[in-house]
């Protein structure tokens, strides 16, 4: 589809490129899990979203429990991380209404299956506008488009993806100047640099941080990330757990992008919310109590106790995905500070 569209109508940008190739890769299948092409943290152990549901109870609860108050997820999978969420939650008697977010069809069916009482939104703008929303997203903002700057000879380009004769994808510069685009501290940088950006998270940032300054409630976002903003592309395609060529077969595997924590939380400061983080996953998970959650999981299932440790340390170990992955909330000024943040 991709390759028709360029021949026909010239090179796209980055970002046209990843939406349709990402579009056609989550609604073919489930990549999801040890046999698709990645593993999430939700789908590596249920403490993880067991503890996001601490997290949102103690948080709803330290503000005196607001009614109606609605749980949001962002790009929710196969629905893994709701359900652990949702039954550490209902131990507390917190049963909110369940609201996803979700563009793709076969994983929409998987997301029903496993929790009934989800509805479903294509885009946020039909979220509740009724009462506080908790929302969470993991790992949903790497996967949404970014735009890409190359620095030419001639100044700023946007990057944008060409096809050659023999149906090869290659990036080719556009000939627009687009300097003014660039931050004015790295707008010197050498040839060939490479900025990114991604316009698409900043758009869906901005609705949810009005919404949640009328109505109530915290974003919670969980990915892999810099907490600085820097140069350089990120871009990356996963197919059966390994890195693929990202200009090759484009809807065949998973394309992302490195989420830049930096920007999201300047936009948040600009609209005055109150933020916590970003800090390393790892960190924010054992300041919450996992390894306790995690010594009383083995001890009811001893049989299961090292496969329980091995999941833990794989969440929360600096050289796994403890720091790579980050998490940062975006409340409402008048909400109190979710706990996790040191
Ligand atoms: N949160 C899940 C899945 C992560 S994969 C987990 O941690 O296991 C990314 C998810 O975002 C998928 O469910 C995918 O279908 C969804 N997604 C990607 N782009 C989207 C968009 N623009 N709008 C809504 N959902 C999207």
């Amino acid at each position: 589809m991709l390759a028709k569209q360029i021949a026909a109508s010239g090179p796209i940008s980055v970002a046209e490129y990843m939406r349709v190739a990402n579009d056609a890769y989550y609604n073919a299948s489930d990549p999801l899990g040890a046999e698709g092409d990645f593993i999430t943290a939700p789908e590596i152990s249920q403490i993880f979203g067991e503890m996001i549901g601490l997290c949102l109870t103690d948080l709803w609860m330290r503000q005196n429990r607001p009614n109606p108050c609605h749980y949001v997820e962002l790009g929710p999978g196969r629905g893994t991380m709701a359900t652990d969420c949702l039954r550490a939650m209902a131990k507390f008697d917190f049963n909110p209404s369940v609201h996803f977010v979700e563009t793709s069809v076969a994983l929409r069916a998987k997301q029903a299956t496993n929790v009934h009482r989800a509805q479903f939104h294509d885009r946020i703008d039909s979220l509740p506008d009724n009462g506080s929303m908790l929302i969470v997203a993991n790992e949903f903002f790497d996967a949404l488009p970014i735009k890409q700057y190359v620095k030419t000879d001639s100044g700023w380009r946007e990057q944008l993806i060409a096809i050659a004769q023999d149906g090869h994808f290659h990036k080719v510069a556009g000939i627009q100047a687009v300097d003014h685009l660039v931050p004015l501290d790295i707008r010197n940088a050498p040839e060939n640099s490479i900025f990114e950006t991604c316009p698409i998270a900043s758009d869906i940032l901005y609705t949810l941080m009005s919404r949640l300054r009328a109505q109530g409630g915290m974003l919670l976002i969980i990915d892999y990330g810099y907490s600085r903003s820097g140069l350089g592309s990120t871009l990356q395609a996963i197919k059966s757990h390994k890195f693929a060529d990202p200009f090759t077969n484009p809807g065949e595997h998973d394309l992302t992008a490195h989420v830049n924590f930096m920007e999201l939380s300047n936009l948040a400061m600009m609209r005055d919310m109150r933020i916590s983080g970003p800090c390393g996953q790892g960190a924010w998970l054992e300041s919450l109590g996992i390894n306790a959650r995690a010594a009383m999981l083995a001890a009811t299932s001893p049989t299961r106790a090292e496969d329980i440790f091995t999941a833990c340390a794989r969440l929360t170990k600096p050289d796994q995905m403890g720091e790579l992955f980050k998490v940062m909330a975006i409340s409402a000024q008048d909400w109190v500070t979710p706990e996790g943040f040191g």
